[in-house]
C-alpha cells in the first residue's frame, strides 16, 4: 500500500489537553498512539487514507496512518462540533472556542481515547 504525504496537510501538528487547573497542555500529533509503541518520529508514520462525515451538527474527518516502527495503523479522528456554545458549567472563554476534539481508534475502530482539542 503506498501512503499519501498530503494527508499530513489535513492533520494539525498539535492537539491541546485541557488540565484541571493549570490550563492547556500542547501535545504532537505526530506520534504512534497505539499500545506499547513509543514512536514519535514523523518519517516513521505514513498516512494511508482519509474519510470524511458530515452531519447536521458534526463535521467528522478520519485519516488512517501507518507507523512503520510497530507496523500498526491507527486512525486519528477529528470531530468538530457546528453547533458551539459555551459549557453550561464553565466561566472559561477558551472553553467556548473548543470547537474540534481529536481522538485515537485502531484500525478497527476501537477507541484508544480522547487525545484533546485542535
Ligand atoms: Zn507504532
Amino acid at each position: 500500500m503506498s501512503g499519501k504525504e498530503d494527508l499530513w496537510n489535513e492533520i494539525p501538528s498539535h492537539a491541546w489537553i485541557s488540565l484541571a487547573r493549570s490550563g492547556m497542555e500542547k501535545i504532537s500529533l505526530d506520534q504512534c498512539f497505539l499500545k506499547g509503541c513509543d514512536n514519535q518520529d514523523i518519517k516513521l508514520l505514513l498516512p494511508l487514507e482519509k474519510e470524511e462525515i458530515e452531519n447536521d451538527d458534526k463535521h467528522i474527518k478520519i485519516i488512517s496512518i501507518e507507523c512503520k516502527k510497530c507496523s500498526g495503523i491507527f486512525k486519528l479522528k477529528f470531530e468538530t462540533i457546528k453547533k458551539v456554545a459555551r459549557p453550561i458549567n464553565s466561566n472559561n472563554d477558551e472553553d467556548a472556542l473548543s470547537m474540534g476534539i481529536v481522538y485515537a481508534m485502531d484500525e478497527d475502530d476501537n477507541n484508544l481515547g480522547h487525545i484533546g482539542y485542535f
